[in-house]
């Protein structure tokens, strides 16, 4: 379970967030929504770690995470511009937390391969991420941080650059995930059918505040207020 308490983020002088305060509960599959610039990047980068809050606390099952490094944190995460390997294979990619994690050889070979075939690309797990396009390196991204099953996962628009189809495709794998591992999914989304579809609530962020957070149901028929109504409805 993760607390967020009065979470607040100022760059400069412009408030990217203002007391946030939500708990995300395990086994939960938590999306969160808003205009661009909202802050939900912002807010996803304080859980993983990769900025520190301005002001508030963040709680990891009652613990106080708020200064604890990323990798200390130990959670999954897909976001843009958070790299693959350069120098290593999709293979090995994929295999690094896994190794990290201590896996037997014979266990890390057989779920790279399960990975590398759920997301597609077989036939491309011995190529560099430079040889892949940007829609593979996504989903070698994806791959890399389902493989190992991490109890929570944090992913920023991990389909923003597959089609349609293959979104789709990802969207059920992510949904079978979850249904069958119990990790806590905090993502990010501009497209509200996905946000509709996997999410067990959904929290609404506008101009760095929390407008509503409920499931899906609820935030489209019990608008929290005007902002909300009229933010669902001009999308769709
Ligand atoms: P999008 O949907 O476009 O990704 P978002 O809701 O994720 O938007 P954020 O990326 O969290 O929004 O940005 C929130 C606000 O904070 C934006 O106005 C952005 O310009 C600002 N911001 C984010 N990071 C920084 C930074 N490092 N320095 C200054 N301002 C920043």
């Amino acid at each position: 379970e993760i607390t967020a308490q009065q979470i607040g983020k100022v760059f400069g002088r412009f408030t990217a967030l203002e007391d946030i305060s939500l708990t995300i509960g395990r086994g939960e599959f938590l999306t969160l929504l808003g205009p661009s610039g909202s802050g939900k990047t912002t807010f996803l980068m304080i859980l993983a770690g990769f900025e520190p809050a301005t002001s508030g606390k963040l709680l990891l099952d009652g613990r106080d995470i708020t200064d604890m490094p990323p990798e200390q944190r130990a959670f999954g995460m897909v976001f843009q511009g958070y790299a693959l390997f350069p120098h290593m294979s999709v293979a090995d990619n994929i295999a690094f937390p896994l190794k990290v994690q201590g896996r037997s050889a014979a266990q890390i070979r057989a779920r790279v391969d399960e990975m590398v075939q759920m997301v597609g690309l077989t036939g491309h797990a011995d190529k560099r991420p430079s040889g892949l396009s940007g829609g593979q390196q996504q989903r070698v991204a994806l791959a890399r941080a389902l493989a190992y099953e991490p109890p929570v996962l944090l992913l920023d628009e991990p389909f923003s650059a597959l089609d349609k189809n293959l979104r789709g495709q990802m969207q059920e794998e992510m949904r079978r995930i979850h249904r069958q591992t119990g990790t806590t999914f905090v993502f990010v989304t501009h497209d509200q059918e996905e946000a509709l579809a996997l999410s067990t609530r959904i929290a609404i962020f506008e101009k760095g505040k929390l407008q509503q957070l409920a499931p899906p149901r609820e935030v489209y028929e019990q608008p929290a207020n005007r902002f909300v109504a009229e933010f669902l409805g001009d999308i769709n």
